[in-house]
């Protein structure tokens, strides 16, 4: 009897347990579940759907390679999938391990009505396995990256199967286009269209690149003007590339990479962090910020708005927010300013932009993208201080930021470098916004707010 594969973000061939499981007994069916309708189930942000189409579109074609393709359904993933199970006299499903805890609770409910065997994959080594001497998980990214560190290399990976048996006959499948997820009134999707391709070929590609670039991955990294970085974020987070196979690739070019890895550890990091604290996405970690007197109301929500459309008066900011909302990504440096500013220049929830981000991003991911917001905010288990204030203007000088500015603010591109970061109100173009609010006086109000929640 045939057995079900099931698709979340998992979305490659190569190096994927649960493939290779399934094809080694028999016929197999890969399904896709898109639930947009349990309770508590996230549903996706627009760059993450724009994502997903064409992800899928990829898969389909890879797997129709291999003899076999893709069955696409819609609806609650404990309904749908023991419906197949029995529409198709199908024995088992394989899937593997996802720690969002909408899936969690998907996995125990589909488990509790069909034998659903669970693989890990796609972190570098399972969530909730790197623990303390006692036993304990880590709150903190150093000693977990140390002991996380310590288990490497993770096991070779496995290969893409040659052939993928298929059924007897195909279960019906969704027409992929019905299900509406690229945008079409208006079509803002033409910067992403640009600058990114999905799927498991293209993220081999990114892959490499990283490779030929890596010894200089820890001097450029922080500069948003080069393209020191790998770009591998949507790819991993959709699954198309195991990061097991990016470990062994990365190491095999020698050189210093340690840092390289490091940042992949922290994605194995964050994966912990909400396996401990599951809604991180929406509370904060530390006293007192559930105190804090975010701003609320028109004011406030203006000034949000100006800060998602790139109108803040800070350049780095705004370079940052619109190279957000063209290309769906935005440089690792850039976002820790650009959040910073959010919830302490302009003193709004971190929320909001963790909400902001999850629909901008391509790579949004539940995980990384709280953990690192409440990191940026100080309210997480392992974080800044609030107090420690970012100065944005500064910043942008230090990592070098002019031409990154030039390519994405382009009313500022004729200024010379020495006035970008922090234009002059004489040499400043009027098609250019003022400042929200001046950095110092910023400042003092966050650090009041601070001193008010304390008390
Ligand atoms: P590289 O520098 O090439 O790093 C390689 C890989 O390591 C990345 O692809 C990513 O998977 C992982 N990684 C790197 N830095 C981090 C980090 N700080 N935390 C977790 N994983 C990391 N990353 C996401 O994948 N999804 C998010 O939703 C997300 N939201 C963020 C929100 C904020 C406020 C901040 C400050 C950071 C966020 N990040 C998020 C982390 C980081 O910015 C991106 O992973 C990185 O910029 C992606 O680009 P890259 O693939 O070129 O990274």
């Amino acid at each position: 009897s045939p057995v079900i594969v099931w698709l979340r973000r998992d979305l490659r061939l190569s190096d994927q347990p649960a493939i290779a499981e399934a094809a080694g007994k028999g016929p197999v069916i890969p399904v896709y579940v898109l639930d947009d309708e349990t309770a508590r189930h996230r549903a996706m942000g627009g760059a993450s759907r724009w994502w997903l189409h064409h992800s899928l579109t990829s898969l389909d074609a890879a797997l129709r390679g291999k003899g076999s393709r893709l069955i696409l359904r819609r609806g609650r993933c404990e309904e749908i999938l023991p419906a197949l199970v029995e529409e198709i006299g199908a024995s088992e499903i394989h899937a593997l391990h996802h720690y969002e805890p909408w899936w969690r609770n998907a996995e125990k409910a589909v488990g509790k009505r069909i034998g659903l065997c669970l693989h890990h994959g796609n972190y570098l080594a399972p969530p909730g396995s790197v623990t303390t001497g006692s036993g304990a998980p880590y709150k903190i990214y150093t000693p977990f990256w140390r002991a996380l560190n310590e288990r490497m290399p993770p096991p070779e990976s496995l290969p893409c199967p040659d052939a993928i048996t298929a059924p007897e006959t195909w279960p019906q499948s969704d027409d992929l286009a019905s299900w509406n997820l690229l945008p079409t009134r208006p079509d803002w999707a033409g910067g992403l269209r640009d600058f990114w391709v999905p799927g498991e070929t293209a993220a081999q590609t990114r892959l490499d690149a990283l490779v030929a670039k890596a010894h200089r991955y820890k001097e450029d990294r922080d500069l948003p003007s080069l393209d020191a970085t790998s770009f591998l974020s949507p790819h991993l987070h959709f699954g198309e590339i195991s990061p097991a196979r990016i470990w062994h690739a990365v190491s095999d070019a020698g050189g210093s990479v340690g840092t390289f890895l490091g940042e992949v550890g922290w994605r194995d990091y964050a994966q912990n962090v909400i396996l401990q604290f599951p809604d991180y996405g929406s509370r904060s970690a530390r006293d007192p910020f559930d105190s804090l007197p975010w701003r609320s109301g028109p004011e406030a929500e203006a000034d949000l708005r100006a800060w998602q459309q790139g109108r803040t008066g800070y350049p780095i900011v705004d370079a940052g927010m619109r190279q957000l909302w063209h290309t769906g990504w935005m440089h690792n440096r850039v976002r820790m300013i650009a959040a910073s500013f959010l919830v302490k220049h302009l003193l709004i929830d971190w929320r909001r932009g963790e909400q902001w981000f999850w629909d901008t991003l391509v790579d949004a991911d539940y995980a990384s993208n709280a953990v690192n917001w409440q990191w940026t905010a100080g309210s997480g288990v392992d974080s800044n201080m609030f107090v420690r204030i970012m100065a944005p203007l500064s910043q942008s000088e230090k990592f070098d930021a002019a031409a990154y500015i030039r390519d994405w603010v382009p009313e500022l591109a004729d200024l010379p470098d020495a006035e970008i970061h922090d234009p002059a109100p004489m040499t400043r173009p009027r098609s250019y916004p003022p400042r929200l609010i001046d950095h110092r006086a910023a400042r003092e109000r966050a650090l009041a707010a601070w001193e008010q929640a304390r008390r």
